[in-house]
């Protein structure tokens, strides 16, 4: 184990004496396996990894766990859109913000030092005290994009996309149905919600419209996910 992780181990075990908390062996395998491992974990992860050392361990007592390591300081809760809660590393005087792949869950992290004195710009322009703070950015991976046909169902569409719809599909009265709703090719929409239970929200000429599933898979459309886009 790596010093750094080796100094945590003992500040830890020295916390859990002071404070006399239920310091267990049990604990401290949870936590070397948790140090272990560099990239975010879910319960199972952790449950999966110490379960190949040997180590059977209820999934309770695996979050209780690593919730007391968030409580002292060693790690991070996260709950990131659309996946299950993930904890990761907490080191002190190191600070990194996440692109998530909305696509495939993958998280990527990054520290950019201009967005970090921007946000104290901001806040030192409200007068404000600023203590931290979380950046998510949600998008689609470089592999994801790779993998992704040019032209897709609006139902496989991921929320935020910009999307042109370049034909429809489906009888007569379906294509007459979608081009009433004024869906027709070359237009340009916005998906407001996609995917999970309920209807399809697109937003074009400022308003929304609700699609069934069925429906939805009738127009389809391409995506420009290229990442050099800008947005505002
Ligand atoms: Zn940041
Ligand atoms: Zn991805
Ligand atoms: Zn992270």
């Amino acid at each position: 184990m790596e010093r750094l992780h080796l100094h945590e181990k003992e500040e830890f075990i020295n916390i859990c004496r002071e404070h006399g908390l239920n310091y267990s062996d049990r604990r401290l395998l949870v936590l070397e396996a948790f140090l272990e491992r560099t990239e975010h974990l879910t319960v199972s992860d952790l449950k999966k990894h110490l379960q190949v050392r040997g180590h059977l361990l209820d999934g309770d007592f695996i979050a209780e766990t690593l919730d007391l390591l968030c409580r002292y300081g060693y790690a991070y809760k996260k709950e990131f859109e659309g996946q299950e809660v993930q904890y990761e590393h907490r080191h002190i005087g190191w600070h990194h913000d996440h692109l998530i792949c909305a696509e495939c869950g993958r998280i990527q992290e990054f520290n950019k030092p201009e967005i970090e004195a921007l946000q104290r710009r901001v806040a030192l322009a409200h007068d404000f005290t600023l203590l931290h703070h979380n950046m998510e950015l949600y998008g689609v991976c470089a592999q994801c994009r790779r993998r992704r046909r040019e032209v897709v169902p609006l139902a496989l569409v991921l929320p935020g996309e910009e999307v042109h719809i370049e034909k429809l599909v489906g009888g007569r009265q379906v294509q007459q149905r979608l081009a009433d709703m004024g869906l027709t090719p070359g237009t340009k929409v916005e998906v407001v919600k996609a995917r999970g239970p309920g209807p399809i929200i697109v937003a074009f000429r400022g308003s929304r419209i609700a699609l069934g599933h069925g429906l939805s898979e009738k127009v389809l459309v391409s995506a420009n996910s290229s990442p050099t886009k800008e947005v505002d």
